[in-house]
C-alpha cells in the first residue's frame, strides 16, 4: 500500500529512468563517459518496499547514513542480492565502526584521525579491507563532519601510509545555502593532487553540476524515492 510520503512502484521506476538519463546527458555535455558516473541510490528513511523496487529494476548501489537503520534493513536484502554495494554516507561513531565494517561495502565518511584509526583496526580484525572515502568539509561548517581542506593532504597521507586504509576518493556535502560548484571544484583539486581517482559529490538538487566537476559517484535520494519519512 502506498502512503502519502512514499512513491509508488511506477513513480520510482520513472524516477530511475529520468535521473539516469539526466546523468548520461550531463556526462555527454561535459565530455565525460556516462558509465564513469555511478548512481548511488540513497535509501535512508525509505521503506524496504521502495528499495525492493530499485532492486527489481536491476539497481545495486545504495547509500545509508545510519548504521542502526541499515542493520535493520539490509542483511536480508544482501543475502538475497549478493552483488549489492552498500555505502555508508553518514557520520560514523567509533563505537559503531565494527558494525559498519561488518555490514557496509564502502565507507564514504572517514572524517577524523580517531575514526580512521578505529576503522583500520576493525578492518584488520574482520579481514575486510573496505574501500573508503575521506570526507572533506569544503565549507568549513562547524556543524558538518569532514576534515578541513587545509588538513586534507596530511590526513590522506596518514590514512593511506600510516594506517594502510584503502582510500579511493573524496566525498563532500556543500553548504546548503551556497552554490555547490566551487565546493565540487575544490574537492576535485584536492583529489587530483593526492592522486585519488574518485569523487563522491552531488545530491538530488545538484548532481548535474557535480558531474560537470568530475563526480564519479552521485548520491541521490529524494529525486529517486520521493520524500523521506521524518527522522
Ligand atoms: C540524504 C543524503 C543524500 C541524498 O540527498 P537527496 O537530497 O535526498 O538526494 C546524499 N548524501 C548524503 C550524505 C545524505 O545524507
Amino acid at each position: 500500500m502506498d502512503t502519502a510520503s512514499s512513491s509508488s512502484t511506477s513513480d520510482i521506476a520513472d524516477n530511475f529512468e529520468e535521473i539516469t538519463g539526466r546523468i548520461h546527458k550531463a556526462a555527454e555535455t561535459w565530455a565525460r563517459v556516462p558509465g564513469d558516473v555511478d548512481l548511488i541510490a540513497v535509501s535512508k528513511r525509505q521503506p524496504v518496499e521502495a528499495i525492493e523496487v530499485a532492486l527489481s529494476l536491476g539497481h545495486r548501489h545504495f547509500g545509508e547514513n545510519r548504521v542502526q537503520e541499515a542493520q535493520e534493513k539490509w542483511p536480508d536484502l544482501k543475502a538475497r542480492y549478493p552483488d549489492i554495494e552498500l555505502h555508508l554516507i553518514g557520520p560514523l561513531q567509533t563505537n559503531k565502526a565494527k558494525d559498519a565494517v561488518a555490514l557496509f561495502d564502502v565507507i564514504q565518511t572517514v572524517d577524523r584521525p580517531k575514526l580512521a584509526r578505529v576503522l583500520a583496526k576493525e578492518m584488520t580484525a574482520a579481514g575486510r579491507h573496505l574501500p573508503v572515502y575521506i570526507q572533506v568539509n569544503t565549507g568549513k561548517e562547524e556543524q558538518k563532519a569532514g576534515i578541513f581542506p587545509e588538513d586534507a593532504d596530511n590526513f590522506i597521507i596518514e590514512c593511506r601510509e600510516g594506517l594502510g586504509l584503502n582510500v579511493i576518493g573524496l566525498m563532500c556535502i556543500p553548504p546548503v545555502e551556497e552554490q555547490p560548484a566551487p565546493h565540487f571544484a575544490l574537492l576535485g583539486k584536492i583529489a587530483a593532487r593526492n592522486n585519488l581517482a574518485r569523487l563522491s559529490m552531488g545530491m538530488s538538487a545538484d548532481f548535474e553540476t557535480a558531474v560537470q566537476f568530475g563526480a564519479t559517484s552521485v548520491r541521490v535520494g529524494t529525486a529517486l524515492f520521493g520524500a523521506r519519512s521524518a527522522p
